[in-house]
C-alpha cells in the first residue's frame, strides 16, 4: 500500500521544481542505465521515512472556460486517484483566479488537500500567504521549493496522517538515504527462506492495447470468473491467486479482465498509477510491448519506473504471429538499440492470442524471482569485491587510494549489495557502475537490478 501525491497547480508555481526534488534520489538507478530518461510525470519519492509515489499533474491555463477543459484527462485523473493533493500556488505572484477555479473543482471532489504557497524565500511568507486562506481550503503551508525549504515538513504533514490510518509506519530516520540493513548469515537465510516461500506477486503490466488482458485470460486457463464492479474500486489492481508447475503465484491484473463484467463488457480505463503501484506491489514485472507498434516512450518510461523500484522484470514482445520477417528484424534491431542496457532481463515474442511462447515465460519469471532472492554470503562478496578492486583500482581522491574492505548483502528483491570502505563517498559513478556490472557478472544475476550502495568506514 504506497500513498499517491498528486501535485496540482497553475503553470509555473513551482511543480516540476518540488517533483524534481522530491524524485531525485529515488530516481538514481536511471543515471546507471544510460538510454532511460527520467519520467517527468511520475516518480517515485522517500522522504521524511515515506515512500510514495509523486504525480506531476501538469499546469492548467486560466485563461480557458471551465475546469474540466483546462485540466487534461489524465491530470483530472491523477488527482480521482491520489491519496493527497498538494495544491501549489506562488506566493510572490499571490492569489489568481486559476487558482481559485482549480480550489473550486478540488473543493467539489472531497479530496484531501493542502494548499502549499510556494517561492516564500526573500520574502514576508505570513502575509503574502494570507489571501490563500480564502481558497477555503484550510490552512497554508509555506514552501520554498526550489530551497528545499519546507519540503520535508510538508510530507511529512501530508503523509502521516494517512499512514497512520492505513497502518504504514515511517522507515528510518534519515530523510535522504533509506536504512540499509546488515544481515547475519543467519538472518540473511531465513529472509531468503521466507521470500521463497512466498507467492510470487507478478505484475503484468503495458500501455493499452498491448495485449495484457489476453495474455491474463490465456494465463488464468480462459475461465474468466467474472467479478461485477462494485463502485470505487477501479482504481485499484484485482489480486488473482493461482498455480503454475507447483509453484505459487499472485497475478496481479492491471488490465481489470477478472472485474470487467460479462453484460458490459466495458473496456477499462488505462490507468498509469494503478500501473505504477501494481509495480511498486510486485516482486517481478512482466512488460508486454507490442510488436506492431515499436518501443514506444511510455514502454520506457514503465520500464524506468520498474527497474527504480527494483522489481525482477522479464519482456514479452507480444503479437508476434502473423507479422513478416522483415517486422520481426527491425523490431528485435530496435530492441538491440533502445534497451540494450538492461541486457539482464529475458525477452520472449509471444502471441497471447494463439498461446504461442506464453508457457515459456514462467521460466524467467521464476528465474529472475530466483535471481532476486538469491542469498549470497558476505565472504563470496567480499572476494568479488575484491576482485573488481584488483582488475581495476579505485582512484585517487585527494591523494590518497580509496579503500574497500568488505562487501555484505543489504537485502533481496532487488539484491543490495553494501560496500564498505574509505572515502567510498567520493568515488565517481563510472567506479560505482564498473562495481555494479563486476558483481552482475560474477554472480550471473539474471533478470533482476542489482543495487549497490556504500558505506563509509567498517
Ligand atoms: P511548474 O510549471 O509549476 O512546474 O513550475 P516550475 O517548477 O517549472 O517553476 C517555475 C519557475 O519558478 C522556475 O523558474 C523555478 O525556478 C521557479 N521556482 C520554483 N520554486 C521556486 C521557489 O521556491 N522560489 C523561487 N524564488 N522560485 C521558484
Ligand atoms: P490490453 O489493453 O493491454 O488489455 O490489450 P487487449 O488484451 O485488450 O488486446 C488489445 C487488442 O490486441 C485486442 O484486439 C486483442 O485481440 C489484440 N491482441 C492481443 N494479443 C494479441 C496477439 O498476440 N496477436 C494479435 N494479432 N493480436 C493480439
Amino acid at each position: 500500500m504506497i500513498p499517491v501525491v498528486a501535485l496540482v497547480g497553475r503553470p509555473n508555481v513551482g511543480k516540476s521544481t518540488l517533483f524534481n526534488r522530491l524524485t531525485r534520489t529515488r530516481d538514481a538507478l536511471v543515471a546507471d542505465f544510460p538510454g532511460l530518461t527520467r519520467d517527468r510525470k511520475y516518480g517515485r519519492a522517500f522522504l521524511a521515512g515515506y515512500e510514495f509515489i509523486v504525480v506531476d499533474t501538469g499546469g492548467i491555463d486560466g485563461t480557458e472556460e471551465g475546469i474540466e477543459t483546462k485540466m487534461a484527462e489524465q491530470s483530472l485523473a491523477a488527482i480521482e486517484e491520489a491519496d493527497v493533493v498538494l495544491f501549489m500556488t506562488d506566493a510572490r505572484a499571490g492569489l489568481t483566479a486559476a487558482d481559485q477555479a482549480i480550489a473550486q473543482h478540488l473543493r467539489s471532489r472531497d479530496k484531501v488537500t493542502f494548499v502549499v504557497a510556494n517561492k516564500v524565500d526573500g520574502i514576508d511568507g505570513d502575509s503574502a500567504c494570507a489571501e490563500f486562506w480564502s481558497l477555503g481550503l484550510g490552512e497554508v503551508y509555506q514552501m520554498a521549493a526550489a530551497q528545499g525549504r519546507g519540503v520535508t515538513n510538508m510530507i511529512d504533514y501530508a503523509l502521516t496522517p494517512f499512514a497512520e490510518a492505513m497502518g504504514i509506519s515511517k522507515q528510518g530516520e534519515d530523510d535522504e538515504q533509506e536504512e540499509v540493513r546488515e544481515y547475519t548469515e543467519e538472518e540473511a537465510e531465513a529472509e531468503q527462506n521466507r521470500l521463497q516461500s512466498l507467492p510470487i506477486k507478478l505484475a503484468i503490466i503495458g500501455k493499452p492495447n498491448v495485449g495484457k488482458s489476453t495474455l491474463t485470460n490465456r494465463i488464468l486457463g480462459e475461465e474468466r470468473v467474472v467479478v461485477y464492479d462494485a463502485p470505487g474500486t477501479t482504481r485499484d489492481s484485482i489480486y488473482i491467486p493461482m498455480e503454475r508447475d507447483g509453484r505459487e503465484y499472485i497475478l496481479i491484473d492491471t488490465a481489470g479482465v477478472r472485474r470487467r463484467s460479462k453484460v458490459h463488457e466495458m473496456v477499462e480505463k488505462y490507468s498509469v498509477i494503478k500501473t505504477l503501484k501494481a509495480v511498486e506491489d510486485s516482486n517481478v514485472v512482466l512488460l508486454i510491448i507490442d510488436a506492431r507498434e515499436g518501443i514506444a516512450e511510455q514502454d520506457l518510461g514503465l520500464l524506468g519506473f520498474a527497474l527504480n523500484a527494483g522489481r525482477a522484470l522479464v519482456i514479452a514482445v507480444n503479437k508476434w504471429d502473423g507479422i513478416d520477417q522483415e517486422v520481426k528484424d527491425r523490431v528485435k534491431s530496435e530492441l538491440d538499440r533502445r534497451l540494450g542496457f538492461i541486457d539482464f532481463a529475458r525477452v520472449h515474442f509471444i502471441s497471447a492470442l494463439h498461446g504461442t511462447g506464453v508457457g515459456h515465460l514462467y521460466e524467467s519469471i521464476e528465474e529472475a524471482y530466483d535471481s532476486a532472492t538469491r542469498r549470497v554470503s558476505t565472504s563470496m562478496l567480499t572476494r568479488i569485491m575484491q576482485m573488481s578492486q584488483d582488475d581495476h583500482q579505485p582512484p585517487l581522491v585527494n591523494g590518497r587510494r580509496v579503500k574497500l574492505k568488505y562487501a555484505h548483502a543489504g537485502g533481496y528483491n532487488p539484491p543490495i549489495v553494501v560496500v564498505h570502505g574509505n572515502q567510498v563517498s567520493k568515488l565517481p559513478d563510472s567506479y560505482k557502475r564498473y562495481m555494479m556490472n563486476y558483481f552482475r557478472r560474477s554472480l550471473n544475476v539474471v533478470g533482476t537490478p542489482i543495487q549497490i550502495r556504500f558505506h563509509e568506514g567498517a
